[in-house]
């Protein structure tokens, strides 16, 4: 169903080149502005025809978006750092290893050279019914056309599931919820900093949208806090090749260790549900346990407990008991990012 057309809708294109500019422009033009970061995303649904907007703010002439900042406590992450940026940097690459490797592993070189980490962070589902402007829940209709008995649902949900059972797509997000980022959303009323895992909705909340982010509204930065520098950290990732494609699954733990048992842990699985999943059972489960493949074999069951598997995706539940496991024992197997 999927048409290729010509040219990209007409829309007006505004480059401010400062924040205060960006946020005035968007609370203006409120519901037809589209935000652009590095165009990754945002050009797939221009060139489809799918998406059209009135107005294009392109923030990439905004310098006080980009960079990476050594802050009193931990580091803070412009929204408009691209991947590569990201996965180079030696501090990230010392303390934050997870986040370094979870980027490293995005996509292609390419990509990663132009996408930023808030567009990754807030890119949409990768559907293809919905990608290719079939007219679904999450595109305002009234099906899902993926969980049918004979729906292409390989890669879709085992959790969340409320009509649309997509799953986002980002292999930063469980790295930034397992070192416990916070999200800097600006708007014209001024800062809300918030959890990671908050700045994601379901399709319970709202089945046309991915996270927060309201007409108006910017995220500008990621603030990492030394919360969880240099404790140990695994991110695994399992896709169906080795370059150029989305996770089918990925996990992500930061686990701080008292001789060998945990006394912290923060955990995320994402590419499970429409929305990133921290599991806060296994973590409470596993706290004061041994950081060994024993305890993790147990934490992977516990975390598949309540899956519910598509037609054709039955596959993710061993799989995510064994990610699960591995980002847990993987302590004793070297395999630490
Ligand atoms: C072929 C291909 C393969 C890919 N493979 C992977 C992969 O394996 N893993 C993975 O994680 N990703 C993957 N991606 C996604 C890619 O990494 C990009 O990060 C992502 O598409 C968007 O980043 P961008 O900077 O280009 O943002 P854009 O495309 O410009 O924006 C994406 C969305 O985020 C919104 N947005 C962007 N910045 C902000 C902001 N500061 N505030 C509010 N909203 C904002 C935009 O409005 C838009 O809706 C892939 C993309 C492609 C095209
Ligand atoms: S899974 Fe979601 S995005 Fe895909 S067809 Fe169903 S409603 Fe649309």
């Amino acid at each position: 169903m999927a048409v290729i057309r010509d040219v990209m809708p007409a829309f007006d294109l505004v480059q401010p080149t400062s924040v205060a500019d960006a946020q005035k422009l968007l609370a203006d033009i409120g519901d037809g502005a589209w935000v652009m970061a590095g165009g990754l995303d945002s050009f797939d649904w221009l060139k489809d025809r799918i998406k059209k907007p009135e107005v294009l703010v392109d923030l990439s002439g905004i310098d006080e978006l980009r960079g990476i900042r050594v802050t009193g406590d931990g580091i803070e992450i412009g929204a408009m750092t691209t991947l590569t940026e990201i996965a180079t940097h030696a501090e990230v690459r010392k303390n934050y290893g997870v986040l370094a490797e979870a980027v490293s592993v995005v996509a292609s070189p390419q990509i990663r050279n132009q996408g930023t980490l808030g567009g990754n962070i807030s890119q949409d589902v990768r559907c293809w019914y919905y990608r290719g402007g079939w007219p679904c829940y999450r595109a305002g209709g009234n099906i899902c056309y993926a969980d049918t008995p004979v729906g292409r649902n390989r890669e879709h949900a085992i959790f969340g599931a409320n009509r649309c059972v997509a799953v986002h797509p980002s292999d930063s997000v469980p790295a930034l919820i397992a070192i416990d980022a916070k999200f800097v959303i600006k708007n014209s009323k001024g800062d809300q900093v918030i959890d990671a895992e908050d700045y994601f909705i379901g399709p319970e909340y709202d089945i046309t949208k991915i996270n927060i982010i309201k007409p108006g509204d910017l995220l500008t930065s990621i603030r990492i806090p030394s919360t969880y520098s240099g404790v140990k950290f695994y991110f695994e990732k399992v896709r169906d090749r080795n370059v150029w494609d989305f996770p089918l699954m990925n996990v992500a733990s930061a686990i701080k260790l008292d001789g060998n048992n945990i006394s912290d842990i923060r955990i995320a699985v994402n590419a499970v549900s429409p929305r990133p999943m921290r599991l806060k059972n296994v973590e409470a489960a596993v706290k004061g346990k041994p950081a060994t493949s024993e305890t993790g074999e147990i934490a992977g069951k516990m975390a598949v407990e309540s899956a519910v598997p598509l037609q054709f995706n039955a596959y993710k539940i061993p799989l995510m008991r064994n990610l699960v496991k591995r980002a847990i024992g993987g302590v004793q197997e070297g395999k630490w990012a």
